[in-house]
C-alpha cells in the first residue's frame, strides 16, 4: 500500500480521515450518474519562509460554489467555511511540499432504493490534499494534436464549470491524441462545435503571435480557467503585453510564434509542435519563458507582487 497515501487525512463532511477510511456506497449516484463536481486548487512551499501558499483559494472557492449552483447542488457549508476547511486539512496533514487540494460536492442519493436525480439539497463535500511536486522550472516542450472529439458545447454539458462528466470529453480527446503519436497527458487540444479553438485537454491554451498574447475567449466553450485569468494579469499588468480575448482559428495555431497550455495542475507547459507543425524553433519561446518563471515567482511568493493571490496555511 502507498504510504505517502495512506498517511494523508481529509476532510469529509465536517470530518478528518486517513484517506483510506473515505469510502462511500458504489450504489450511490455519484458513481453511477457522475453527478459531482469539484475544483483543484494548488499550494506551494516557500522554503525562504518556510511557508506554504494556496493559491488563489477564494478564487478557486468561488468557481467550486458556481460548479454547485450550476449543477442544482446545495450543501451545508458556505464558502468561508469550506475555504477555512480546505486550510485546516492542509494544516493537519503539515505538508512541508507543493500539494494540490480538491474539494468535491456529490449526491448521496440511493440508487439501490430507487433513488432519482432531482435538485439535490444535501450534496456531500471532501477535501482531498495531496502531494504534488511542481514542475515549473524543467525545460519541457510536448508535441500536440488536435482531436476530432469536439469540446463540449455549453449548450449541452457546461463546459465553463468542473463538473466531473465532462472529463469524459477530455479523455476521448487524449486517447486520440494518443493515437496520433503523441504520448503527453496534456497533448490533446480540442476545438468547439462551431469550429474554434477552444482548449487543451484539461488545460487553457495561449498563442503569442507577433508579440501578443492571444487566448480563446469565455464563450468558446472553456472551462472559466483560473491559471487563464492570471496569466492574462500577468502578461498585461506586470509584463506590459497585450493581451488580446477572442475567437481563434485553427490554423493560427500553425502560424503562431509561440504556444503554450496552462492550469493548475499542469502548471506552465509550451507546446514544440501542434499536428505536426513545429511551432517557432520547436523550443519555448521568449515571451513563454518570460511568463512561466513570472509565474513561478508569484505562485511560490518568491515575488512579492500578487500577495493577495497567496493564503498562507
Ligand atoms: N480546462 C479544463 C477543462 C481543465 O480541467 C482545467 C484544469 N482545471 C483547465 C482548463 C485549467 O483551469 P485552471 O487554471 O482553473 O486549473
Amino acid at each position: 500500500m502507498d504510504s505517502a497515501k495512506t498517511s494523508v487525512k481529509l476532510w469529509f463532511d465536517g470530518n478528518v480521515m486517513p484517506v483510506d477510511e473515505a469510502t462511500i456506497p458504489v450504489t450511490w449516484i455519484s458513481p453511477r450518474m457522475a453527478s459531482a463536481v469539484f475544483d483543484g486548487i494548488r499550494a506551494y512551499w516557500n522554503a525562504d519562509r518556510k511557508q506554504l501558499y494556496v493559491f488563489r483559494l477564494e478564487d478557486h472557492m468561488a468557481r467550486f460554489s458556481q460548479a454547485r449552483h450550476v449543477l442544482k447542488m446545495e450543501c451545508a457549508w458556505t464558502d468561508e467555511e469550506l475555504t477555512e476547511a480546505t486550510l485546516e486539512i492542509l494544516r493537519i496533514n503539515g505538508f512541508q511540499e507543493d500539494a494540490y487540494v480538491a474539494p468535491t460536492a456529490f449526491f448521496g442519493v440511493d440508487t439501490a432504493a430507487g433513488g432519482t436525480p432531482t435538485l439535490g439539497k444535501d450534496a456531500h463535500i471532501t477535501i482531498t490534499p495531496r502531494r504534488w511536486p511542481s514542475s515549473l522550472g524543467g525545460d519541457i516542450a510536448i508535441e500536440c494534436a488536435v482531436s476530432s472529439w469536439v469540446r463540449i458545447p455549453d449548450h449541452v454539458m457546461p463546459p465553463r464549470v468542473k463538473c466531473i462528466a465532462n472529463y469524459h470529453n477530455y479523455r476521448l480527446a487524449t486517447l486520440d491524441a494518443w493515437r496520433q503519436g503523441c504520448d503527453h497527458f496534456f497533448s490533446a487540444i480540442m476545438l468547439n462545435s462551431r469550429g474554434k479553438v477552444a482548449e487543451g485537454a484539461m488545460a487553457s491554451l495561449f498563442l503569442i503571435r507577433d508579440g501578443r498574447v492571444i487566448v480563446p475567449s469565455v464563450s468558446s466553450d472553456i472551462l472559466e480557467s483560473i491559471t487563464r485569468a492570471t496569466v492574462m494579469e500577468l502578461c498585461a499588468g506586470a509584463l506590459g503585453l497585450e493581451v488580446v480575448e477572442r475567437e481563434v482559428d485553427r490554423t493560427e495555431l500553425y502560424i503562431a510564434d509561440e504556444l503554450f497550455l496552462c492550469g493548475t495542475g499542469s502548471e506552465m507547459i509550451p507546446v514544440r509542435s501542434i499536428d505536426e507543425y513545429t511551432v517557432g524553433d520547436g523550443n519555448p519561446g521568449p515571451i513563454t519563458r518570460q511568463i512561466v518563471d513570472l509565474y513561478e515567482k508569484v505562485v511560490r511568493g518568491t515575488d512579492d507582487r500578487y500577495g493577495e493571490w497567496r493564503t498562507p496555511v
